[in-house]
């Protein structure tokens, strides 16, 4: 596998390229850009939070942990019906801060086997829609562009380690034993999986409902009712005689 530094390097150079893309090509401002090729430089090393070496997930959750807050503490004051002012805020703040750095590292490293379900494409997928539903832009594309961001970033991640799996000995090529393992639809364990694709269907789910691909009010059961009362009334009159 590739170590952290040729991942994190690899991730940011295609951030680089996202973002500047991202503006110059698809007409996103600078500071949109700029964001999402930030997030494509960090999803780079998202695979990596089960590694036994901490430095990932060190660098990871204080990234994370630093950042949640700011998203997060609008939706919890709501959700919770408290008061807005600034100690209220605050403490939100100090609190979602604690429970991300020190609760959700644990919870992660309780769950994760190395090369288990987070070096797969599911995984993926939720990573990129948990950018879209955290990313409090109002608009379906910059929050399409961040999800997208995340979705490279991560990708290069697992090419990356399915690359270094390729060894080059001489004029032979080997496969060393982790080939296939990072870019996986399903993993060798039963619960890892169910719990993998659980929450990969239920976050996508959600994104393609705010995206109102789901649920979109088109007005069709009204339009069905409207027939049936058509040929109702079609039905009457053919009895009724005149
Ligand atoms: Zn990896």
């Amino acid at each position: 596998m590739a170590a952290f530094r040729e991942h994190i390097t690899f991730s940011s150079l295609l951030g680089i390229g996202y973002g500047i893309a991202s503006c110059t090509v698809l007409g996103f401002t600078p500071t949109q850009g700029a964001l999402a090729g930030w997030l494509t430089g960090i999803a780079g090393m998202l695979p990596d939070l089960d590694s036994e070496s901490g430095r990932p997930k060190r660098e990871l959750f204080s990234v994370v942990a630093a950042i949640a807050p700011m998203f997060l503490v609008h939706h919890v004051l709501r959700w919770l019906q408290l008061p807005y002012d600034a100690e209220t805020i605050l403490l939100t703040m100090i609190l979602l801060y604690i429970g991300v750095r020190f609760g959700l590292s644990e919870v992660v490293n309780r769950l994760s086997v190395h090369r288990g379900m987070f070096h797969s494409l599911p995984a993926l997928v939720i990573a990129a829609d948990i950018a879209y539903l955290g990313y409090p832009g109002r608009t379906v594309g910059s929050k399409l562009l961040m999800a997208g961001g995340v979705a490279v970033g991560f990708l290069s991640h697992l090419v990356l380690d399915e690359v270094y799996s390729v060894q080059l000995s001489g004029m032979a090529v080997r496969l060393k034993k982790s080939a296939g393992s990072a870019l996986k639809l399903v993993g060798p364990s039963f619960m890892p999986n169910i719990v993998t694709f659980s929450l990969c269907g239920t976050l996508t789910y959600a994104v393609l409902t705010q995206m109102g691909v789901l649920d979109r009010p088109t007005g069709e059961p009204g339009r069905v009712l409207q027939q049936a009362d058509e040929r109702a009334r079609e039905a009457e009159r053919a009895l009724v005689p005149r």
